[in-house]
C-alpha cells in the first residue's frame, strides 16, 4: 500500500462542500476585519485637512542648493507620506490655495474661515487641522481665533524643512498636528499652533528664529501644552489658549485698510503720512519700548487720531506689555494700546472691529484688554 493510499477518498458528492468552506470561512474572516475596522474607524473623530501651502508642502530645488519652492505639494500628498495618521482620525483633505504664507491675504482667510464654519455647522468635522507656512501663520491663527464660531478643535501646523528634505520636520509636526485635533481637551481652547512638540495659543503665538525648527513660541506665557511621542499630549493648567472673543467675519473679502509703521531712532513722520495718504483707517505702530515713538511721529498720530484714523500702540519688543498712559498720554490722544498684542495681530483685531464699526478708543480698548 502506498502512503497515499491511506488517504480517505473524497466523494464527488461531498467536493463543493469542501470547497465551500475555506470560502465561507474567508468571507466570515474578511467580514470580521472590515466590521473591526469600520467600528474602529466608527469611534475615530473626523477631521478636515484645509491645505494652503507653505514649506511643510515645498519641494526642494533640483540643484541641490537648499533653494526650495512653497506649495507643491497638495494636502492629500501630505497626509498620504504621514505613516498611522488613519488610526487617529478619518481624514479628508480640501486644497484651499497653494501659496507661501508670505503671500497670505483676505481672499484665502476668508475662504479658510467660511470653510471651518461650514464644516462645523453642518457637522461635517469634528475638528481642522490646516497646514500653513510659518511666516504669517500667527496672523491666519489669530484671524480665524477671534471669527471661527463653536468651540470643535482648530489646529495649524506648518514646518521650517520642504517635504523632500532629508529631516523634514513636517510629517512629525502633522501627525502631532492631528494628535491634538483628535483629543476631546483641544475643545474650547481657539486655534491652536502645533508644531516642534508644542502647543500653543493664537493670541501668544510668534515666529522667532528664521532658520531652526525651534522658532515658534509664546512669550509671555508659554505654550499652551506638549505633544510627547513617550508620553502624549499634556496641556498645561493655565487659562491661556482660551477662547476669549468672536468677531462676526465681514461679508466680502476684504477687511479695512490698516497700516504698520515701525519706530526706530531718529524717526520722522513720512511712513505714518503715507499711511494716511494711503486710506488707511487704522495705524498700528511698532513702537519701541513701551510702544513709545520719536516726538514727530507721536504728533503725526495725534493729528491721525484727530481725523478718525484708529491709532494703536504696539512694540517691536517680543514680550512683555505695552501699557496706557505711561509715557504717552493716551487718554488726552485717543489712541489704543495693544497690551501683549504685537503689531501684526494687533493689526488682525484693529481691522476686524474697524469692520464691525467699533470706532471708539474706550471700546476698542477693551477689545484688546481682553481677560486681564
Ligand atoms: N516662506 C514660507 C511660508 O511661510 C516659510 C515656511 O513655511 O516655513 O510659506
Amino acid at each position: 500500500m502506498t502512503k497515499h493510499a491511506a488517504r480517505p477518498a473524497i466523494h464527488r458528492r461531498n467536493r463543493p462542500l469542501i470547497l465551500a468552506v475555506p470560502l465561507i470561512a474567508l468571507a466570515l474572516w474578511s467580514w470580521g476585519i472590515a466590521t473591526a475596522l469600520a467600528a474602529e474607524s466608527a469611534g475615530l473623530p473626523r477631521i478636515l485637512v484645509l491645505a494652503t501651502g507653505g514649506t511643510i508642502a515645498g519641494q526642494a530645488d533640483a540643484r541641490a542648493t537648499g533653494a526650495y519652492k512653497s506649495g507643491q505639494i497638495t494636502g492629500e500628498q501630505l497626509m498620504q507620506s504621514v505613516p498611522g495618521l488613519d488610526k487617529l482620525a478619518k481624514l479628508n483633505a480640501e486644497q484651499i490655495s497653494s501659496i507661501g504664507s508670505q503671500d497670505m491675504n483676505d481672499k484665502v482667510w476668508f475662504a479658510l474661515a467660511r470653510r471651518i464654519q461650514e464644516a462645523f455647522d453642518k457637522n461635517e468635522a469634528d475638528a481642522i487641522v490646516i497646514t500653513h507656512g510659518t511666516d504669517t501663520l500667527e496672523e491666519t491663527a489669530f484671524f480665524l481665533d477671534n471669527v471661527v464660531r463653536g468651540d470643535k478643535p482648530v489646529v495649524i501646523v506648518g514646518s521650517m524643512r520642504p517635504a523632500t528634505a532629508v529631516s523634514a520636520d513636517g510629517p512629525g509636526n502633522l501627525y502631532e498636528a492631528v494628535q491634538v485635533a483628535a483629543d476631546p481637551r483641544s475643545r474650547g481652547r481657539g486655534v491652536l499652533a502645533v508644531l516642534n512638540d508644542k502647543i500653543q495659543g493664537a493670541r501668544s503665538v510668534t515666529k522667532t528664529n528664521t532658520t531652526s525648527i525651534e522658532t515658534f513660541s509664546s512669550a509671555n506665557d508659554g505654550p499652551v501644552g506638549y505633544v510627547d511621542t513617550a508620553g502624549g499630549i499634556r496641556f498645561m493648567a493655565q487659562a491661556q489658549g482660551l477662547k476669549r472673543a468672536t468677531y462676526q467675519l465681514p461679508a466680502g473679502e476684504q477687511l479695512p485698510r490698516v497700516a504698520i509703521v515701525y519706530s526706530h531712532a531718529n524717526m520722522d513722520a513720512v511712513p505714518i503720512e503715507d499711511a494716511i495718504s494711503h486710506g488707511a483707517k487704522g495705524i498700528v505702530l511698532a513702537g519701541v519700548g513701551d510702544g513709545n515713538t520719536s516726538k514727530p511721529a507721536l504728533d503725526a498720530l495725534e493729528a491721525a487720531a484727530k481725523k478718525g484714523i484708529i491709532v494703536v500702540r504696539s512694540t517691536r519688543v517680543r514680550s512683555g506689555f505695552v501699557t496706557r498712559n505711561v509715557e504717552v498720554d493716551d487718554d488726552k490722544n485717543g489712541f489704543v494700546v495693544s497690551e501683549d498684542l504685537n503689531p501684526q495681530k494687533a493689526r488682525v483685531l484693529t481691522q476686524l472691529l474697524i469692520a464691525g464699526g467699533v470706532t471708539a478708543p474706550a471700546e476698542l480698548q477693551k477689545a484688546f484688554t481682553a481677560t486681564w
